[in-house]
């Protein structure tokens, strides 16, 4: 009987893979003049278009405004007073198994096979409850039911809260019709509404938290979205990868001799600080080029358009849209090198139940080989606390420092007494929002505007995918696009089914 409606499920999400364009294999893969491209912004969106233009035979230069190559996913060397010397990056990120356009790319790089499986998806409660992931079904729907039995929830709490039948929009996304309905509701509107029970709520709200927007400001269209992509189309299932080394060794060093050996001049360093456009073709930092990828952050994209003058006064729709471009209130991420450890038998990462900061920790000295180096030689312990949406009421470094030791000290007590050796905190306002009310904002990656094009984990894409495979996604639909005009092959995209199973 489970077969059968695997099975069915299964069909009814057509596989759980649909290709987004149509490839036409006869049309040629390279050829033509030589046109050139300048791609702004040397993140996971830029890296794509880049890597396929440059694959292609355009001439392709890419500007990156930080001393390093891969945005969010890239890494630097910090150095402390006494000569100590560590690598750090923007934070812990997980590779789940249903990317699937960016997990093509790092198998080709050769990036994949320094990704490790997590154990499992742990979300701590403050009152020491835990909620795990292993095991539990990994077919859509299926998975919801799972969840009831390994204790989330109860069928007495659902028979008595007819309200939960709300919880249907979840399985009904439909990319217009639930933007239409619930863009202007926040989560915790959506949850109240539900009356959602105990441990629904809390993966819910760990669920929701990890889009950088507060719980009373994040969409819940943008959150039923979410849910679709990452739990109900595929059977991959919620454990993810992670990569076991730092970022610069494991993907940035792979994806830079890709970007050399297929032409790309990549610029480190190197902000653009407008687009204009003289002579049929578009002026960045000085130079011409016949496209242009914006792959910038939303920080740096509202930056560039305001100091645009021809987008003001050539495209003064996306120039508002681009310049209205609005960023998450702003995260903190705090490593700290400790002289002692705890929490050895948990996976590296796990999710907590925010009091005031702390969304989660990651055991770095676990994983990355630099980190184990120094606890192996020091028997400390190397931690990363992350808060995603930093709260109003913590106005300075210190307090957010000091509220995340305190409730790392509630979920390791064994911690409290630990001597902080080195610490980096970074506070920083760059992360997409996800607020209501925003989606009939968001630039379309093709805005209508002759050779330019928009990628990012911001822009708006005919598929449902979000964050690290968002970016990835539309830096392949902006260099398909410029392929597509010159009469080349499209690159594939793939994408998790693009409605809910009853939609
Ligand atoms: C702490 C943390 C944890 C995360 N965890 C996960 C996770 O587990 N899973 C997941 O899928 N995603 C996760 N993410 C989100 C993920 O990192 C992003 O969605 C993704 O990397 C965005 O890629 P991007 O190319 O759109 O933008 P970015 O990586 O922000 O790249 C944009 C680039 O543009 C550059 N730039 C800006 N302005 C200019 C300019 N004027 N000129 C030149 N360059 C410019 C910036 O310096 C930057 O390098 C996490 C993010 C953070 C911060």
């Amino acid at each position: 009987m489970k077969s059968l409606l695997r099975t069915w499920i299964r069909g009814r999400l057509h596989g759980y893979r649909e290709l987004v364009n149509q490839v036409d294999p006869s049309k040629p893969l390279r050829g033509g003049p030589a046109r050139t491209v300048a791609v702004v912004g040397g993140g996971l969106a830029g890296i794509a278009a880049a890597s396929v233009l440059g694959e292609r035979g355009f001439r392709v230069h890419l500007f990156e405004r930080n001393s390093y190559l891969g945005g969010k996913v890239g890494s630097w060397t910090v150095e402390f007073p006494d000569g100590f010397r560590a690598r750090v990056d923007h934070g812990f990120h997980a590779f789940f198994r249903h990317y699937y356009n960016l997990s093509r790319f790092l198998e080709e790089t050769g990036a994949g096979r320094h990704l490790e499986a997590i154990e499992d998806y742990l979300i701590l409660s403050r009152d020491g409850r835990r909620y795990g992931f292993a095991g539990v079904e990994t077919t859509p729907v299926l998975n919801i039911l799972s969840l009831m039995r390994r204790g989330f929830f109860s069928v007495k709490e659902v028979v008595f809260n007819p309200r939960l039948a709300g919880l249907r929009a979840l399985l009904r996304f439909d990319p217009r019709r639930t933007f239409e309905e619930w863009d202007g509701v926040s989560y915790d509107e959506f949850a109240a509404r539900l009356g959602l029970p105990g441990g629904l709520k809390l993966v819910f709200g760990a669920f929701a938290r990890a889009f950088f927007t507060p719980g009373d400001r994040i969409s819940a269209a943008e959150l039923i979205k979410s849910f679709h992509f990452f739990y109900l189309a595929h059977d991959r299932g919620l454990l993810y990868d992670y990569f076991d080394r730092d970022y610069q060794e494991a993907l940035i060093g792979p994806v830079t001799a890709r970007l050399s050996a297929a032409g790309v001049r990549v610029e480190t360093g190197t902000p653009v600080e407008s687009l204009g456009r003289g002579d049929g073709r578009f002026a960045v930092n000085g130079q011409p080029f016949d496209y242009v990828v914006l792959a910038a952050d939303t920080a740096g994209t509202r930056r560039l358009a305001a100091g645009s003058a021809w987008l003001r006064e050539n495209a003064p729709e996306l120039h508002r849209r681009l310049t209205g471009l609005q960023s998450s209130p702003g995260y903190a991420v705090l490593r700290i090198w400790l002289d002692r450890r705890a929490g050895e038998g948990w996976p590296v990462f796990v999710v907590t139940e925010k009091q005031q900061v702390l969304d989660s920790v990651t055991f770095h000295h676990r994983f990355d080989a630099g980190a184990r180096a120094w606890a192996g030689k020091t028997g400390g312990g190397v931690y990363e606390l992350h808060c995603y949406a930093v709260p109003p009421e913590l106005a300075t470094e210190a307090e957010v420092r000091e509220a995340f030791l305190r409730e790392l000290h509630h979920y390791l007590p064994a911690l409290g007494d630990a001597r902080v050796l080195y610490e980096h905190l970074q506070l920083r306002r760059d992360f997409t929002a996800f607020d209501r009310n925003l989606h009939n904002e968001r630039p379309w990656y093709d805005p209508g505007v002759p050779n330019l094009y928009l990628a990012g984990d911001w822009v708006k894409l005919p598929v449902p995918a979000m964050l690290m495979e968002a970016a990835f996604t539309s830096g392949l639909l902006s260099a398909n696009a410029v392929l597509a005009a010159n009469g080349l092959r499209e690159e594939r995209v793939w994408s998790v089914p693009r409605k809910g199973i009853l939609a």
